[in-house]
């Protein structure tokens, strides 16, 4: 299959992850999906490679890998397994906003463990009444002594649908000072579980990625010290936005591993199954599909790590993180449908992998923003980009 040029470090980086995606991961995957059965024990597989902190700068503890490098590391995990890859991707997206908003204490005590594999994170955002339009999250931070100075703070309300909950012990948690004024009166949090007042609800009982949890968050009272608020009281809206584009660069790149995948098992399958005198590679048809199949992976990678060297230039990745993440995904989506066509009943059947890698993909067009929402940032780029009313 065609593939880009990769520097000497860059291959070696891919190559180990690959090795260790394939061994490790990739063989259990389809149990741990029938038994929604998350596998901490991997997590701790990742953090020895040094992956769970891997594109975060040195000087904080981080590996310092360039995040075109992240994108190979992102692909090889969601070829072999997108529950792993998610859990890894919301653990690194919960770290991201501490990196840049956090205090040299908040780092020491938060982050460097987080980088380590030690602790687990997860991204709290998504409120029942408030999924796309995030600003609308009702989720209340009451302070605790003078409004000037507090002591604290007090959490009551509810999140949805967040990832690696329960297992995470740090949450990245957005809240508001006022419901009805908006972006301007929303904190981020950092929330430690076992916090008297913080318990998890219902486990959501998911299409795919099955082996990776996500549950609700409930807050009832629950006593979060001024220490751990990140950055100022009307900054969490821009706290939650500002790690997003990376989010969605990691989501992409694990998307293009599952199209891969699912190309992958498609060919082998085709070329193996005998009609009509031959494989089924003979027919034209087939090998169109191939090729179409072959095309959107190969577009998908392009835009993903398109989007990771303009992170690394250190530009502006609202439109090449939204264009990398809805294409990605739609293409990881599609491949894994006509992969599931090529296997005929074979495909649709839980005893091959094509029908993991469509339910797998079919999440990513709506977390990390759905793809609608993509479109929307993409056209608002194109219109500011031209002069033109937003
Ligand atoms: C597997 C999974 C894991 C998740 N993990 C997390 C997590 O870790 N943390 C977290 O905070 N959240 C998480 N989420 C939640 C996710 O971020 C939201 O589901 C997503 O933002 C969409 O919100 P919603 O479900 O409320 O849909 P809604 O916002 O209600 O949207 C419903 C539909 O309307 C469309 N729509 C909405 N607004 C517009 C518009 N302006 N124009 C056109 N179309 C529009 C949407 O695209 C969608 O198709 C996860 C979700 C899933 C499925």
């Amino acid at each position: 299959m065609f593939e880009e040029a990769l520097s000497d470090e860059e291959r070696l980086i891919r190559d180990t992850v690959r090795d260790f995606a394939e061994r490790e991961l990739a063989p259990g995957a389809a149990d741990r999906d029938e038994a929604e059965h998350y596998d901490r024990s991997l997590f701790q597989g990742l953090a020895a490679l040094g992956l769970t902190g891997a594109p975060f700068p040195e000087s904080v503890g981080g590996g310092g890998l360039s995040y075109r490098a992240w994108t190979l590391v992102m692909e090889e995990i969601g070829a072999a397994d997108m529950a792993v890859a998610v859990s890894l991707s919301v653990h690194v997206l919960s770290q991201s906003p501490v990196v840049r908003w956090g205090t040299p204490e908040q780092h020491e005590r938060w982050l460097v463990p987080m980088l380590r594999g030690e602790r687990m994170g997860a991204f709290a955002l998504t409120e029942p009444g408030a999924g796309s339009d995030a600003a609308a999250i009702r989720l209340r931070a009451t302070r605790i002594g003078p409004a000037d100075a507090p002591a604290a703070y007090r959490l009551d309300g509810t999140k949805i649908w967040i990832s690696n909950a329960p297992e995470a012990e740090r949450y990245l948690v957005f809240a508001t000072l006022d419901p009805e004024a908006g972006p301007s009166a929303i904190a981020a949090f950092l929330v430690e579980k076992g916090t008297p007042g913080f318990e998890f609800g219902r486990k959501e009982r998911k299409l795919g990625i099955r082996a990776n949890p996500a549950s609700e968050l409930v807050f009832r009272g629950a006593e979060v010290p001024v220490a751990n608020r990140l950055g100022a009281e009307g900054e969490g809206y821009r706290i939650a936005l500002s790690s997003l584009g990376e989010g969605r660069i990691s989501i992409a790149a694990a998307c293009t591993g599952i199209a891969r995948a699912a190309l992958e098992a498609a060919a082998r399958y085709v070329s193996d199954r005998q009609a009509f005198g031959g494989p089924l590679t003979d027919q034209q048809g087939i090998r169109f599909m191939l090729a179409e199949m072959a095309q959107r992976v190969a577009t998908a990678r392009a835009l993903t790590r398109a989007a990771a060297e303009a992170k690394d230039r250190g530009q502006p990745i609202a439109e090449a993180s939204s264009l990398a993440k809805w294409t990605a995904s739609d293409a990881a989506m599609s491949v894994a449908s006509d992969a599931v066509q090529l296997f005929g009943a074979a495909g649709y059947s839980r005893e091959n992998p094509v029908e993991r890698y469509l339910r797998d993909a079919k999440g990513a067009q709506i977390y990390e923003g759905t793809n609608q929402v993509h479109r929307l940032i993409v056209a608002e780029q194109l219109l500011r980009g031209l002069g033109l009313p937003e």
